[in-house]
């Protein structure tokens, strides 16, 4: 029987399950409804049947008190006349006579018994039997002693009684029996009992009707009550109907274009996974990264930038089917899902044709930009059986791309390797960097075209891996500059160089050094403070210190660079334009800057001798400079055509292989000794010394 309650109570919990809410809701609080409804009924019902017999027993009572006061002031004792004669007479007459006021006064009363207080009734209405005796019982006395009693009679109660009472049951149905004693003047001795019998039926009948109104009302008020109750549910549920559709919205949605995001890009190639493996179809993944956002970011601010992405979005949506997916994965990442491919080729037609597209520039706000992007692609199932599989592999492939220069990788095993070496070689980097006797710096002379003497050095660091030997910055910087470590890596170039410095003017070479420097030390909170307690502490003077900074790395908050840079150039550090010509800055921001010198860089210089296009850029970085009184160097310089060139046109600083690669401090030491400022002249010149 239990494991019928419970199996019942759990098929019911199903269905509900699965009904909609509101409906649930509505049975629910229906039943519930009702159920309060038929309690309440009961129990008003009970509450005015009980009211009704205690109004009947008080208009009973009452009507009996008033005939009784009619008895008592209307008693006489006539000469002669005992007590109990008078009493017996007045008795008879009296309550006979009030009987009938009394049935008028209460209507619904149907007998009345006046007995003496020896049981002989002498007296009343509706067939009492005068004369006859009346059972001496327990009411009876208790009457006499002052009580008043009521009882309810009820035809089928089993209790035993007198065959008057039988009769007038069987006549009236339930009846209320009340029972006084008699008093012939108030406070004196009772003489005789009153018992009144009042049929129920009317009673019943006011209490039914009462209780029937009243429930009318009650199932009135909670069909209100009901409603009102469904309605604001129904109301808030539809809020929250909608306040969890947006909810569920935002936790699978890119709040900035509204395209999907990680989340559902991964819910969606899972599915499309398992779907193409039924179908013998593959799912391809192309992780898009934008070369260069940043730049426009922090060239142009982040409106651009936002206006940019939704732009990408819409943009690679056109091109795609309603089937295939494009989500934002953050920053400028997208991938886009193709569920059903038949082969690589196709989806790489696919990264071609979105690659196409985002070539035609763009217009934000009335400015024109122009993008590309790297693309690294992975398919099932070769490249993975899931999500993160495929996205990691697209993302291994979207760094050869980034790495190579190209604009579409396919993922192959062999990559694997590559990012692996990648982890491999963070984690001794960072081990390098506790210790120190790793960092070597290297130094790359700098000359005056004019007079050939060395005028600074450039500080460039290398990494003594303890297996691979001497590493190029080329291996590491960029994997410093996105995971941090160029932070604590820079601190030790800035004081080795700066100790450096120090030690040689101690030997009397007195020569400027410059350091690169990366945004995120710039930007810093207390780089300035910091880097001249390094100069105290090293004892060099700010004047013999160059910070070397690329165009991108002011732009990425020109506002705090300006503020930091004003800060560090008043100390008298020297500030210099690194790989000037390949960023993005706008000469006004330049013209506002404490900037001391640009270098032109070495993609610019190699070749402008036999480059025209070369030459002329290097000559208006040159014009430029001169009208906003910068010092020009020339980086990269390798050749002797080149550097008579610069030196036709005016520039002020000589740097490149031509000279002198970059050497350890001891080579440069004997290098210097070895040189002649006649090297760095031209041959016209050199024949004049
Ligand atoms: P950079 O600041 O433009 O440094 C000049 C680079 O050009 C150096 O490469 C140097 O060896 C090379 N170079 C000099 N003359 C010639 C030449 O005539 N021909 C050619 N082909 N190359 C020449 P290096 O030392 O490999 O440094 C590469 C880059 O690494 C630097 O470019 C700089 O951006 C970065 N770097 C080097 N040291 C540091 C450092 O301490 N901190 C930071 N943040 N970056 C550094
Ligand atoms: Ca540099
Ligand atoms: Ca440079």
């Amino acid at each position: 029987m239990a494991m019928r309650v419970l199996r019942g109570i759990r098929a019911s919990r199903t269905v509900l399950c699965r009904l909609p809410l509101m409906l649930t809701f509505g049975v629910i609080s229906l039943v519930l409804t009702v159920a309060v409804g038929l309690v309440l009924g009961s129990q008003i019902h009970r509450m005015v049947e009980r009211r009704s017999v205690q109004a009947l027993t008080q208009s009973t009572q009452s009507a009996v008190a008033i005939a009784m006061s009619t008895i008592t002031t209307g008693v006489t004792y006539g000469r002669g006349e005992t007590p109990m004669n008078t009493v017996q007479r007045a008795a008879q007459v009296k309550v006979i006579s009030s009987v009938s006021k009394v049935l008028v006064a209460n209507s619904e009363t149907v007998v009345v018994v006046g007995m003496l207080a020896n049981g002989m009734v002498v007296g009343g209405a509706g067939e009492p039997a005068v004369g006859t005796m009346t059972t001496l019982n327990a009411d009876f006395r208790a009457a006499l002693a002052g009580q008043t009693l009521v009882r309810t009679l009820n035809a089928g109660d089993g209790a035993t009684r007198t065959a008057f009472e039988q009769q007038v049951l069987q006549r009236n149905g339930s009846l209320l029996k009340f029972e006084q004693g008699v008093r012939l003047t108030a406070g004196g001795p009772i003489v005789g009992v009153v018992r009144t019998y009042t049929p129920l039926r009317f009673a019943d009948s006011r209490a039914a009707a009462d209780t029937r109104s009243i429930l009318w009302m009650l199932v009135f008020g909670l069909i209100v009550f009901w409603g009102v109750l469904f309605r604001l549910v129904w109301g808030a549920s539809r809020i929250m109907k909608r306040q969890s559709k947006a909810n569920r919205h935002m936790a699978s949605h890119d709040s900035l274009t509204g395209l999907p995001n990680r989340t559902l890009l991964r819910h969606r190639t899972n599915r499309a996974v398992r779907l193409a493996g039924q179908n013998g179809r593959r799912v391809g993944l192309l992780l898009m990264d934008l070369d260069r956002f940043k730049e426009v970011n922090d060239t142009l601010g982040h409106h651009y930038g936002d206006l940019l992405l939704n732009q990408i979005g819409d943009r690679l949506r056109q091109e795609l089917r309603a089937t295939d997916t494009v989500a934002r994965l953050g920053g400028d990442e997208f991938v886009v899902l193709l569920p059903e491919i038949f082969s690589v080729e196709e989806t790489v037609r696919v990264a071609q044709k979105l690659n196409l597209a985002l070539r035609q520039p763009f217009l934000l706000d009335g400015i024109v930009v122009d993008v590309a992007c790297s693309t690294g692609i992975a398919t099932t199932p070769q490249d993975g059986e899931d999500f993160d599989q495929l996205l990691q592999h697209a993302d291994i492939a979207m760094y050869a791309a980034k790495r190579d220069c190209l604009e579409i990788v396919v993922y192959t095993a062999e990559m694997d390797s590559y990012s692996r070496d990648r982890l491999t070689l963070l984690a001794e980097l960072r081990s390098a960097l506790e210790h120190p006797e790793q960092i070597v710096l290297h130094y790359q002379p700098q000359a005056d075209l004019g007079s050939g003497a060395i005028v600074g050095v450039e500080a460039l660091v290398r990494w003594q891996h303890p297996e691979q030997g001497l590493l190029t910055p080329a291996t590491f910087i960029e994997l410093a500059e996105q995971t941090g470590i160029i932070r604590p890596l820079t601190w030790l170039v800035l004081r080795s160089a700066l100790e450096q410095n120090r030690r040689w003017a101690d030997d009397g070479l007195r020569v400027m050094v410059s350091v690169n420097l990366s945004a995120r030390c710039l930007l810093d909170p207390g780089f300035c403070e910091r880097l001249v307690a390094l100069l105290a502490e090293t004892g060099v003077p700010p004047e013999r210190l160059k910070l070397e900074l690329t165009e991108s790395a002011i732009m990425a908050d020109p506002e705090r660079s300006k503020s930091i840079l004003e800060e560090v150039a008043s100390y008298g550090i020297g500030v210099s334009i690194d790989d000037f010509g390949t960023g993005y800055s706008s000469m006004a921001y330049l013209k506002n800057l404490p900037v001391t010198e640009i270098k032109i860089d070495r993609v610019f210089i190699a070749h402008m001798d036999t480059d025209d296009s070369d030459a002329a850029i290097v000559r208006s970085c040159l014009d430029l400079a001169r009208n906003l009184s910068l010092t020009v160097v020339a980086e990269g310089v390798e050749t002797a055509a080149v550097r008579q060139l610069l030196q036709d046109l005016g520039c002020d600083t000589l740097q490149g292989y031509f000279l002198s690669r970059p050497l350890s401090p001891t080579s440069l030491e004997g290098w210097l000794r070895r040189y002649s400022p006649a090297i760095a002249m031209p041959r016209s010149q050199q024949f004049r010394v």
